[in-house]
């Protein structure tokens, strides 16, 4: 065998491994997992890791986002919350998303969750308005709205800081954080023009929800990334606000 047939040759040896490590790490991430009591992952879609949640107290549910997925390798998100509601007899209330971004609200995907859950209300930040069509039972709120599973309060948050869309969404002192960046003030957008988040929003809304505990006498003690690639249990949340609002590099 010549090099240049060498090369080649383990180029795609390794091209086929890598293939089917993506693959089998695809179908493991579709593993439901209860993070926190109450609190399940479902899975997270490829091709960025967006993870599908399940909120539960009693025999009332919530979904938080919608995302796209990789049909090769992975059931539909819609698809796999059905099969789990089914099986644990919960009755889906809501369907939630934490901002617009395409690896987090995927209008096909709603649609396909509303199918499965049609007497669910979808509630949304306002700003999801435009991109809504071919959806019922929808509810906007602008600030803040505040929802309950079985008694259980769940507050969903406006707080642009990724995202002008994004929400906080909070339940059994579990905040799940979209995409925000914590421990620092900059966001990964705040180069484009037409997406960032100017800075004195950022911080209206960083103090914001600085100020959520005290208001309502509620302890957040563990924060998520929706992506389900940061995890933070026993925080001192009001310390990780003030923490992100220092101005540091990523
Ligand atoms: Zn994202």
């Amino acid at each position: 065998m010549s090099n240049i047939l060498v090369k080649e040759y383990v180029c795609k040896r390794r091209t086929k491994k890598k293939y089917i490590f993506e693959r089998e790490d695809m179908i493991k991430r579709t593993r439901k997992r209860e993070w926190s009591e109450g609190v399940f992952l479902m899975g997270r879609y490829e091709w960025f890791g967006t993870g599908c949640w399940l909120l539960v107290n009693g025999n009332e549910g919530a979904i938080v986002e919608m995302p796209p997925y990789n049909a090769q390798f992975q059931e539909s998100p819609a698809n796999k919350a059905l099969h789990v509601v089914k099986k644990s007899k919960i009755r889906i209330k809501y369907l939630l998303c934490t901002h617009t971004h395409v690896d987090h609200f995927n209008l096909k995907i709603a649609q396909e969750m509303q199918s499965y859950f049609p007497q669910a209300e979808i509630h949304l930040q306002r700003g999801f308005e435009p991109m809504i069509h071919g959806l019922n039972n929808v509810h906007y709120f602008d600030h803040e709205s505040n929802l309950s599973l079985n008694g259980e309060s769940l507050f969903l948050v406006h707080a642009p800081k990724h995202s002008w869309t994004d929400t906080m969404v909070i339940f059994k002192g579990v905040a799940i954080t979209g995409d925000w960046e914590l421990n620092t003030l900059k966001s990964a957008h705040d180069d484009k023009p037409q997406h960032r988040v100017p800075r004195e929003a950022k911080i209206a809304s960083i103090q914001k929800m600085r100020r959520f505990q005290s208001e309502r006498n509620y302890r957040i003690h563990k924060v998520y990334s929706v992506h389900a690639n940061d995890r933070r249990e026993n925080i001192n949340f009001d310390w990780l606000m003030d923490d992100t609002l220092v101005d540091r590099s990523f």
